[in-house]
């Protein structure tokens, strides 16, 4: 998943690549490495983090020079240790490469290099391509460009790499094959890194690479060829849409926790411009043209990964309930490989933050190849998802850097329940309901801001189960999704087991988990009150501490259980968006009391583009 990031101008690169890792160190940070032209290729490398990679710049003295490359980790191949990390270079130290992504054909190219003399020296699936590069460039005395080409014909996987080579010092290839890559043109200078984090205190203008496509910088031009036929594309300027403090901390201890208090504001951001208020209606500009085809479509599938899927849940239940198509919700990642029924009568709703998840991209492609009309929900303006699919809706969140999502997840719901209300008035389908609905949704802000006030209470009731090593999370309908959502922040971020169930499923065999030593977390909403109230029971009588997330003002609520924590009433359809913010919190502060690192949790990366 890593970051990568490539400079070439008047700057001192390492300056750059150092402060566009850091922004990107939310995709992997388990090791990391730079490499700068200055008399030949100088490169460092570390495991740790970015902030240990500086350090060891400055022991070491990296020379200054305009033109590098850098890569923050998230190991696929090898333990992330000093000769893991990237950069690679190749035997004769010419070529140098940072990669994002799988090499998956990498053990045969490894054979082949060695049957020709060349033996890799780190685990990696990376170092191959480097050796193969440089190989190919000694054998068939090409240009650089060309033995970078060459090499990746030969390439199976995913791939975002930059490279350097010592006898070219003023150039720098880059090239994607599923992973992504986007760069920034300054005044004579370009970047290019896995997002535009990095790229933003330069310029606002940039470039999306696409799949097969390479860019050849040199110091004051660039070129995009095609991979395949080596003919040049013409590619659109666009414009970065956020600002610089949307990626800043802006005084909070973590991003995680800004973004959680941004929530009131990502929710209006979702919304704006999107309800039509005298009338009550809809509108979603990047539907328009496919509400027919979705209305006559015989089934809907929604594929999702992680929170996202959580999200997509809510979203299935509000589409059936209000449109009355049927709608499946498919982990991308089964979904791609599965015998699955996917026509052209079907429509395909991809949800991601990040628009880059590998899983979910590729399940995009197989519905598009079986004729189904696919449909993006994203974050990242400009990212694959959103341009793969035929049609798409930005959830505008903001920029979420939290490897937790939590914003993302709020504005997803919001903007599923969007699309729901925008296909039944197409259809006439439960007026009376959908009016109701619109109407709460305007209030989604202000609610979310009574929630926040919390925060102190919700502090002090995760300060007692610091030491739990278990949590169940409860709740039925609507509910049933956040129970998910709220085990999956607490085990992200916490590292404390957490499972989340149908409240009435725990009978089926999470009940064996009860004992005094574990807290359940119950989400009670209005509709099937009395049957979670009865499953309140089953746990109390087992003596499991019972902690009560809620709309229902009722008395009793505080008699069953250790904890209450009230959010505002609200249509049903967008509960879940308040009832998940308190689990968010709870999750935080468990993980803060804890010690963890709860921006950067071990293992994870936020956005997952590899298989
Ligand atoms: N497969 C490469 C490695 O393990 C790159 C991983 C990544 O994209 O983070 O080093």
């Amino acid at each position: 998943m890593c970051g990568i990031v490539g400079y070439i101008g008047k700057k001192n690169s390492k300056e750059v690549i150092l402060k566009g890792l850091s922004r990107l160190e939310y995709r992997g940070y388990d090791s990391a490495g730079i490499a700068v032209h200055s008399n030949g290729i100088n490169q460092l490398k570390t495991s740790g983090k970015v902030a240990d990679l500086d350090a060891k710049c400055i022991k070491e003295k990296l020379p200054k020079s305009s033109i590098g490359i850098g890569h923050t980790r998230w190991a696929t191949h090898g333990i992330p240790n000093d000769t893991n990390a990237h950069p690679h270079q190749d035997i004769t130290r010419n070529f140098t490469l940072v990669h994002n992504g799988i090499i998956e054909n990498y053990l045969t190219l490894k054979k082949y290099l060695a049957q020709n003399g060349i033996e890799c020296k780190s685990d990696t699936d990376t170092e191959v391509l480097v050796q193969l590069i440089s190989y190919i460039y000694n054998k068939d005395k090409i240009s650089f460009e060309e033995s970078v080409r060459y090499a990746l014909m030969k390439v199976v996987g995913a791939y975002g790499i930059v490279v350097l080579c010592g006898d070219e010092p003023d150039k720098i290839i880059a090239a994607r094959h599923g992973s992504p890559l986007v760069f920034g043109i300054g005044d004579s200078e370009f970047i290019i890194a896995s997002d535009t984090s990095p790229i933003i205190e330069f310029t606002r203008k940039i470039v999306y690479l696409d799949d097969a496509e390479l860019v050849v910088f040199t110091r004051d031009d660039y070129y995009v060829k095609s991979i395949l036929e080596n003919h040049i594309i013409l590619k659109t300027v666009n414009e970065i849409q956020f600002s610089l403090n949307q990626i800043e901390k802006n005084g909070y201890d973590h991003f995680m926790l800004k973004e959680i208090n941004e929530q009131s504001n990502s929710i209006a951001e979702s919304m704006r411009g999107r309800i039509i208020i005298d009338e009550g209606r809809i509108k979603l500009g990047g539907l328009q043209e496919a509400i027919q085809d979705i209305l006559n479509a015989k089934r809907i599938i929604i594929t999702a990964c992680g929170t996202s899927w959580h999200a997509s849940l809510i979203g299935s239940f509000v589409i059936e309930e209000l449109v009355r198509i049927p709608v499946n919700v498919e982990y991308a990642s089964e979904f791609r490989y599965r015998e699955t029924i996917v026509g052209p009568d079907t429509v395909l709703f991809a949800i991601s933050q990040s628009g880059e998840t590998a899983d979910t991209l590729a399940a995009i492609k197989k519905a598009k190849s079986l004729g189904a009309l696919t449909i993006g929900v994203v974050n990242v303006v400009g990212s694959s998802i959103a341009r793969e699919t035929d049609h798409g809706v930005y959830i505008h969140a903001g920029p979420e850097i939290g490897v937790a999502s939590t914003k993302a997840f709020t504005s997803q719901v919001t903007v599923l329940n969007l699309i729901a209300i925008l296909l039944a008035q197409a259809k006439d389908r439960n007026i009376k309901e959908v009016a109701n609905l619109v109407n709460d949704l305007k209030l989604l802000p202000e609610k979310v801001e009574l929630i926040l006030k919390q925060s102190k209470k919700i502090k002090s009731i995760a300060d007692n189960y610091i030491d739990a090593e278990n949590f169940l999370y409860l709740g039925r309908g609507y509910q049933f999704p956040v129970a998910l959502e709220g085990a999956l922040k607490l085990k992200e971020i916490s590292y404390i087991h957490a499972e989340g169930y149908p409240a009435a499923e725990m009978k089926h065999g999470p009940i064996a988990l009860i004992d005094e030593n574990m807290p359940v977390v119950f989400i009670v909403n209005e509709k099937g009150y009395e049957k979670i109230i009865s499953n309140i029971q089953e746990v109390r009588a087992r003596g499991g501490k019972v902690i009560i997330v809620t709309s229902i003002d009722q008395e009793e609520l505080h008699e069953y259980s250790s904890h209450v924590i009230h959010v505002p009433s609200i249509h049903q359809c967008i509960l879940p968006i308040l009832t998940t913010i308190p689990l968010q919190l709870l999750a935080y502060y468990l993980a803060k009391a804890k010690g963890c690192d709860v921006d950067q949790p071990r293992n994870l990366a936020k956005s997952v583009t590899v298989e």
